[in-house]
Formats: C-alpha cells, structure tokens, sequence
C-alpha cells in the first residue's frame, strides 16, 4: 500500500498514473508470502484493489504536486544523526508544510492518539530542519478507509520532548542499553538478535559461548518436557487439593486428628497466624514516634523494628503483646511412619 501510495504521488509533472497504471504497479509489487491459503490471499488483493481504486478517485481529483515523497531524511538532534523516511510532504498554499504519514491499522486513530503520535513529532522536527519552514498540518492517513486524519502542528514543548526522548536513547544506545519490548510488530527484521526470539531462530546453529562452562543447552525436548511437566503438576496440585479436603473433613467430622496410611501418617491441625491489628499498634506507636518506621504497618518492618536494639525493651514488649491471632489455617502435617516430616 505504501509502495502503491508512492507510485500515485512520485510523478515528475502532472497527471498521476491512470487507475490502471495504478492497478497494474500493485500486481507486479505483490508479495505472496505470509498467506495461510490462496483462498486468503486471493481476498487481501482483491481488498488492496479496492483501497487502491477509491484511493486514485479521491486523489486523482484533485491531484497536486506534493514537495516530498518517501523522503529520506538526516537530521541532527544536538550533534545524534537522526535518519527517517517521511511518506509525503505537501506544500501548502499559506507556504506552511504538511506532512502525512500512511497507514494501515485496522482502526481509525483517535485523536489522543494522532496528537501523541511520536513519529508526526519527529517528522515535523525533520521537516523544519530540512526546508526551513514551518509545519501547519500533520496527517495520518487510514489506508483502508482512505480517510485522512489531521491535527496541527506540534508545540514547542511536545517538539523538546521528543528531541530529548531522542537524546535519552542515543544516550541509552551508546551504552549499550535497548531492552527488547515485545510490541504487536514482533518479530522485527532483527529477530536474531531479540532475546524473545533469538532461541527460536538459532535452534539449527547454537551460537558460541565465550564463557569457559558453558550453559546446558535447551532445545525442543527440554522446552516440551517442561510444559508437560506443569500439565501433570497442575493436574496433581488439583488432586492434592481435593484428597486434602476429603482428609480434613473425614478428621473434622470423627473427631480425629491422625489417619494412618500404610507407610505415611497424617497429623490434621488447626494452625493460629498471628500479627498486629494496624490501629492498636498505630495508637501505641504513634506517639513514641515510631510509627513512621514501619509505613503503614509493614510486618516486616515492625520485625526489624522487634530486632533493633536502639529500641527500648519495654516499648518492644508492648509491641509484642499487641500480637494476636488474624487467621486460623488449617493444616495436615505428612510424616514417614518412622521419621522425615514434609507439610503440605
Ligand atoms: S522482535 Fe524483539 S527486538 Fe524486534 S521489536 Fe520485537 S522485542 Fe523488539
């Protein structure tokens, strides 16, 4: 559709290409790959043509000569060599530029996102290096809709935070600093390199290793065994919980607190979890001054507050005595009939 959008527009001198000129660029550029069946792909061409079609009757119309198509551009951000192709820019007829950029989303933009568009950002700072004049208009241009989204130009704040973004990543980039953010584009052209793919894509030549012992390698048969492994724990953890259940309502409802397997016993109990009530200790701590050091009753920080020596005694006692009981567990403690004890 790009390609097709630049053919429209990259004429020497008026008229563009006929629709049948149009058509036929679009035939010979076609890429077959990537369909699941011809069926698929003999749709998506004949959906590209229609696009293409209204595409040439509303631009054909009124056809004007743009300034730029797929421009290539080098710019310089406070000394970074900053390098983009802008689709189109229009002159126009206030002398201001205009500078659209096409798409092929499935839904229209909205307006939050055409004005925090990031690329428009970075083409109006191109533009305006690159002609010296100012950008009035930024367009993004739906392909399969064939409607064009505008807003004006961007402020001068947006326009220094993208310039500094720019900075912060050339920064990043010189120390080597790119963590690979998984995005609906994925895989890029660079998937060998990704660490979400780089496995995927050197299964065939595992890459050297500098380090003297090298890592075991995972292949296909690791990566499978370990999915079926959490299948059959899965599949495990959901009997254990319904054989505990059973085992717990079988002691509850006999009055026991042991049942003996033949080789394992279990011992069925109710377990107290103590900790603080946030009130009674923030009444108590607050006027001593402490209750800022546990933020909001943090029970770890109230345990290292227990430990701290600066910490008077009589005060930790207080503290301990505001222990209480928040929740009863029930528990079944498995054991070996002669010895090693394992919780469950
Ligand atoms: S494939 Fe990897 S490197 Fe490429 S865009 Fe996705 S996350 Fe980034």
């Amino acid at each position: 559709m790009h390609l097709c959008a630049e053919f429209f527009f990259r004429v020497k001198v008026p008229p563009p290409p006929t629709l049948e000129e149009l058509l036929q660029f679009y035939e010979q550029n076609w890429r077959s790959a990537g369909y699941e069946s011809t069926e698929e792909e003999a749709n998506y061409k004949a959906y590209g043509r229609e696009i293409l079609t209204a595409f040439w009757e509303i631009h054909s119309r009124d056809f004007r000569m743009p300034l730029a198509v797929e421009k290539l551009f080098y710019i310089d951000v406070d000394d970074i060599k900053f390098r983009g192709f802008i689709d189109r820019v229009d002159k126009l007829e206030s002398g201001g530029l205009s500078i659209v950029d096409y798409k092929t989303n499935k839904e229209l933009f909205t307006a939050d996102y055409l004005e925090k568009d990031l690329q428009l950002t970075l083409y109006q700072l191109a533009a305006e290096q690159l002609w010296q004049l100012p950008v009035e208009k930024l367009t993004l241009y739906h392909m399969r809709s064939n409607t064009p989204v505008s807003c004006p130009s961007r402020g001068q704040m947006q326009l220094n935070d993208a310039r500094q973004l720019v900075l912060d990543v050339a920064d990043k980039i010189n120390q080597q600093i790119f963590p690979a953010t998984e995005n609906d584009y994925c895989p890029c052209d660079f998937p060998e390199h990704c660490p979400y793919y780089r496995h995927q894509y050197s299964q065939n030549a595992p890459e050297a290793t500098d380090t003297e012992v090298p890592p075991i390698a995972i292949g296909g048969d690791e990566i499978e065994r370990y999915a079926s492994l959490q299948v059959q724990i899965k599949a495990l953890q959901e009997e254990l919980a319904v054989l505990r259940q059973e085992i717990i309502d079988y002691c509850e409802a006999e009055d026991m607190k042991r049942v003996y397997g033949t080789e394992s016993e279990i011992t069925y109990q109710m377990v107290d979890i103590t900790g603080y009530n946030e009130e009674e200790v923030r009444a108590f701590l607050e006027p001593e001054g402490l209750w800022e050091r546990v933020t909001g009753l943090d029970q770890s920080r109230l345990k290292q507050l227990l430990t701290d020596e600066a910490v008077a005694q009589d005060i930790k006692n207080r503290i301990q005595s505001l222990r209480q009981i928040i929740s009863t567990q029930k528990r079944l403690l498995v054991k070996k009939r002669q010895n090693e004890d394992k919780e469950t």
